[in-house]
């Protein structure tokens, strides 16, 4: 009798061992998903001459095919998340790190958030100066910090203790080969942000951001806030928005697009489109990068156009402004 048991007990280990081991390789085969945007603003991509508009496609081209082959190759949402934003904010034609607005006082002042959706861990760095890439101090500040958030010069000071680039302050500010897009820039202030699903399930999202343009010196907008300009649970969806930062900090409106996702029951468009309303009736523009756990995207905006593109689940490209 204790042999039979013992032949079950066996059986029955090795049968919940073998599911279990079915079970992750499938969480590892899980198709991956990317959505990306460059910023929302009052501009017509029909008015772009040749060079700007193809500068542009290619820049928002080469982040998802990067972002394409790091997700098929395995790689975790938040490092996706963090490598496509460093991008972007290295790219002058986008309002992140080289290339940002400038303050009234003439300065550079940037703000970045990522969250990962795994364990609603976050970073943010809000009004830094110096730090190359904040999304990647974002990102330090969310792994090597039992703080959530620096700014301005403590934020420095950590992103210099964290081996992080730091640069001097005239190297966000373009040359004058960039005089058109600063040119365009001053009309369409666009922030960039990317929401990741990955191979293994799990959700992250990021935004990164000069702010706006001719702001007041020392004002913090919405990127760097957890819940207004970014925001990622697994249990419902990664959000980066873009816009009037006051508004979209009013709104909560990250936040609020997961909120009507989990307790109202939103389907990820219609979230979106409620949350963008509601700015909308309050006299705010911008626009919302969104997906969900299932890789259901979607992106809005209420102003002309906004600079967007995705991969989605069954592995197409597509790329807008
Ligand atoms: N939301 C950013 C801010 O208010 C600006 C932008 O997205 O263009 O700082």
């Amino acid at each position: 009798m204790k042999t039979i048991f013992y032949h079950v007990f066996l059986t029955l280990f090795a049968l919940c061992h073998f599911s279990f081991l079915v079970s992750s390789q499938n969480n590892n085969t899980q198709h991956y998903a990317i959505v990306i945007h460059g910023g929302a603003g009052n501009f017509q991509s029909g008015n772009f001459d040749k060079e700007l508009y193809n500068n542009y496609y290619s820049a928002l081209n080469s982040v998802l095919k990067t972002g394409d082959s790091l997700l098929s190759a395995g790689v975790d949402a938040i490092t996706v998340v963090e490598i496509c934003i460093k991008m972007m904010e290295d790219e002058p034609l986008f309002n992140a790190g080289k290339g940002s607005v400038l303050t009234d006082a003439g300065t550079v002042e940037m703000d970045a958030s990522i969250m990962d959706g795994r364990n609603l861990q976050a970073g943010a760095v809000s009004g830094v100066t110096k730090i190359k890439n904040p999304i990647t101090a974002a990102r330090t500040v969310m792994e090597n910090s039992k703080h959530l958030m620096f700014s301005g010069q403590g934020a420095e000071l950590f992103a210099e203790q964290n081996g992080i680039e730091l640069v001097a302050p005239e190297y966000f500010i373009v040359d004058k080969q960039y005089k058109q897009y600063l040119e365009l820039k001053k009309k369409d202030k666009g922030t960039v942000g990317a929401a990741v699903l990955d191979t293994y399930g799990n959700l992250a999202a990021g935004t990164s951001t000069g702010g706006m343009m001719m702001k007041q010196f020392g004002r913090i907008g919405d990127s760097p806030i957890i819940g207004a300009g970014t925001y990622a649970d697994n249990a419902s969806c990664a959000v980066s928005c873009t816009g009037h930062g006051e508004y979209f900090i009013r709104f909560v409106a990250a936040y609020d697009v997961s909120a009507l996702m989990k307790y109202a029951d939103k389907p990820i468009k219609d979230a979106v489109a409620e949350v963008l309303q509601k700015i909308g009736t309050a006299g705010g523009t911008g626009g919302i990068i969104a997906l969900d756990n299932k890789g259901n995207i979607t992106m809005q905006f209420n102003t002309t156009s906004m600079f967007r593109g995705y991969i989605n689940t069954q592995g197409e490209r597509y790329i807008a402004f």
